[in-house]
């Protein structure tokens, strides 16, 4: 079956997306200056926007990846974090840029961010392509944001329900039949 069929309506447009990335690959360019930088892709939501960012940052750069999940199921995330997935490489020393998908409640980034400096980076910062700023539940602030969203559940570029929807070139509201027919 398709998939654009079951989206509702568009809330951030492949355009708007290509955009985005540009930009904010030519800010991180500028405040780093020449810098090296690890970057690590959070699995899997991360990836899209990553590969598109990563072709922006005119930096030596270094990739890793990490998939990371909070404690709970669903739709909303609560508690602390679990590593299913750690850097391949070291990151004491490095400047680290994590690249997410979207920041929600804030839990997800709030401890890997920790978690990075307990373990002897230079120094972390955050890139998300999605903001949620009402749905916080711990205090976190992303370094570079791409774009505010309201409190709605959201796929595409990367982000799924039910790890489907990711490969949608935009970002939309899914249908609600589409969660009661699940
Ligand atoms: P946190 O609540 O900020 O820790 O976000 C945890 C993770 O929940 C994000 O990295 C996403 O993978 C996922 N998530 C949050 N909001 C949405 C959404 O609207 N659609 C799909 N995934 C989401
Ligand atoms: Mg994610």
């Amino acid at each position: 079956m398709a998939i654009h069929q079951d989206i509702e309506s568009v809330l951030v447009t492949e355009e708007e997306l290509k955009r985005i990335a540009r930009e904010l690959g030519e800010a991180v360019t500028r405040d780093y200056n020449g810098q090296e930088i690890m970057l690590i892709t959070i699995l899997k939501g991360g990836v899209v926007f990553a590969a598109d960012l990563c072709r922006h940052l005119n930096l030596p750069l270094e990739m890793e990846f990490m998939e990371v999940s909070s404690y709970g199921s669903g739709t909303v995330s609560t508690g602390n974090i679990v590593i299913k997935k750690d850097t391949k490489s070291d990151v004491c020393g490095k400047n680290v840029l994590i690249a997410e998908d979207i920041v929600d409640s804030g839990n997800t980034l709030y401890h890997l961010k920790k978690l990075l400096l307990e373990r002897g980076a230079k120094s972390v910062k955050v890139c998300a392509c999605l903001n949620k700023e009402d749905r916080r539940v711990v205090p976190f602030k992303a370094d570079y944001i791409g774009v505010e969203i309201p409190d709605a559940f959201v796929v595409g570029y990367g982000l799924d329900y039910a790890e489907q929807y990711r490969n949608l070139p935009y970002v939309g509201i899914l249908k609600e039949e589409v969660y009661t027919n699940k």
